[in-house]
């Protein structure tokens, strides 16, 4: 027997099922983000490595996608939309409004160990604004990921910030020649993923006294709200924020380099295999590409783990409660089932053909019940006759007459 071949491990298949919830989620996403003046971009999958390598930081770097190409040159995978992004700014700068607010729904590639919401091609919503330093930007970023969760109606969130600059005001002093501050946040980054005494054994690690990391991770813990970051929570508010929702974090740091304000992830109590989303503000990451000084803010949800979310709190349930209807087919009556299954879609409810009309009613029938299908629409010569169809309720497996004109109207009263 010849081997089975499957799926590349990390990179997955979606069924129907599966991507029509994911459609679901992403429709009401890019719902939210047109409604609040965003527009749609999109770049490429692969990038040269010379725009990719040095963006992240070296433990990112390594989970880049890099290969030569057939012609040699130097290539990568995207591993997140906010520096191709960056790329596209540069590049386009005149063509584009002087506050460019842009979302991007495309899946990026990491080389990660995978594991239950850690895949190696993933979909990233991003949203940022481009061109503005103002705190009102940072502020409507954290609104729109909140009316994003709240049109999904996931509850139970939060959204834990802070500030790069505390962060860089607390932990600067303890930087040496070997160990830089960049290098203690990555650290600080992970005390929510390891414990403080692997934090500490990881800051000695890298070199750092132990008197020094016991005071630095006391620095932060307790380290005070910029009045910068409250502001923008207070505006955030003013935009539609409840309160409590958004949770000064001191020890949230964002592992990307690029950070220079803002930051921020979003979490759920329903899901513990981490963040939904994350983002912050980016002042520099564009002018050090290009030289181009252009400020940016943004944020990109994680839409495999907000779809796990999803799941695990039932959101589906109550959205995909349309029923599954299928029109019986039979070869001397084609064009009457054709002519139903025409009015259904034409008023937007959504069915099926049985697809061989060769097959007899009894298999019609039972390859409806083996699929799921909530109702079938049976079209036989007496229905025909009459101007009707049977409608068959295939849970109940109760039968009515309907007159073919109110097939619409039926289903429109129904109940479900
Ligand atoms: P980042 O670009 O690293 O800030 O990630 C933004 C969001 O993408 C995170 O908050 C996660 O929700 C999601 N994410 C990051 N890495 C992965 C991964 N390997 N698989 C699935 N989702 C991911």
């Amino acid at each position: 027997m010849k081997n089975k071949i499957t799926n590349v491990q990390g990179f997955r298949d979606f069924l129907p099922a599966e991507k029509k919830k994911r459609d679901l989620i992403q429709n009401t996403i890019t719902k939210i983000f047109e409604t609040s003046g965003f527009l749609a971009l999109e770049t490429p999958v692969l990038e040269k490595q010379e725009l990719l390598l040095g963006k992240y930081g070296e433990d990112a770097d390594k989970l880049i996608y890099k290969f030569e190409d057939n012609g040699g040159r130097a290539v990568g995978l995207r591993y997140d939309q906010t520096v191709p992004s960056a790329r596209v700014i540069s590049q386009y700068k005149n063509d584009l409004p002087k506050f460019f607010k842009r979302y991007q729904i495309q899946d990026v590639f990491r080389a990660e160990k995978t594991q239950r919401g850690r895949y190696r091609q993933f979909k990233q919503c991003d949203i940022d604004i481009y061109g503005s330093n103002s705190p009102i930007v940072d502020a409507e970023i954290l609104a729109v990921v909140y009316n994003c969760l709240r049109a999904i109606g996931l509850d139970k969130v939060k959204i834990k910030i802070n500030d790069r600059q505390i962060l860089i005001k607390y932990l600067s002093q303890y930087a040496n020649s070997v160990v830089d501050v960049m290098s203690i946040i990555r650290t600080v980054d992970k005390l929510d993923k390891i414990t403080e005494l692997d934090a500490k054994k990881e800051l000695v690690m890298k070199g750092l006294s132990e008197d020094n990391v016991n005071s630095l991770l006391f620095d932060i813990i307790n380290a005070d709200i910029s009045d910068e970051l409250q502001n923008i929570i207070d505006y955030a508010t003013y935009l539609g924020v409840p309160n409590g929702v958004i949770e000064y974090t001191s020890i949230l740091a964002r592992g990307l380099d690029y950070y220079t304000g803002m930051i921020f992830e979003v979490t759920s109590d329903y899901y513990e295999h981490g963040s939904l989303g994350g983002g912050g503000r980016y002042d520099n990451l564009i002018n050090n590409l290009v030289g181009v000084d252009v400020p940016a803010v943004g944020f990109a949800f994680g839409f495999d783990r907000l779809i796990e979310a999803c799941e695990i709190t039932g959101i589906f349930n109550n959205m995909l409660n349309e029923p599954k209807i299928m029109v019986t087919v039979m070869d001397n009556l084609l064009k009457e089932s054709l002519s139903v299954i025409k009015i259904l879609r034409q008023n937007s409810i959504k069915s099926s053909i049985y697809s061989d009309y060769t097959d007899k009613l009894s298999k019609q029938l039972s390859y409806a019940n083996k699929n799921n299908f909530d109702y079938v629409i049976i079209l036989g010569e007496q229905e025909v006759e009459e101007g009707t169809v049977t409608v068959k309720n295939m849970v109940t497996g109760e039968s009515e007459k309907v007159i073919v004109q109110q097939v619409v109207t039926y289903f429109r009263n129904l109940k479900y």
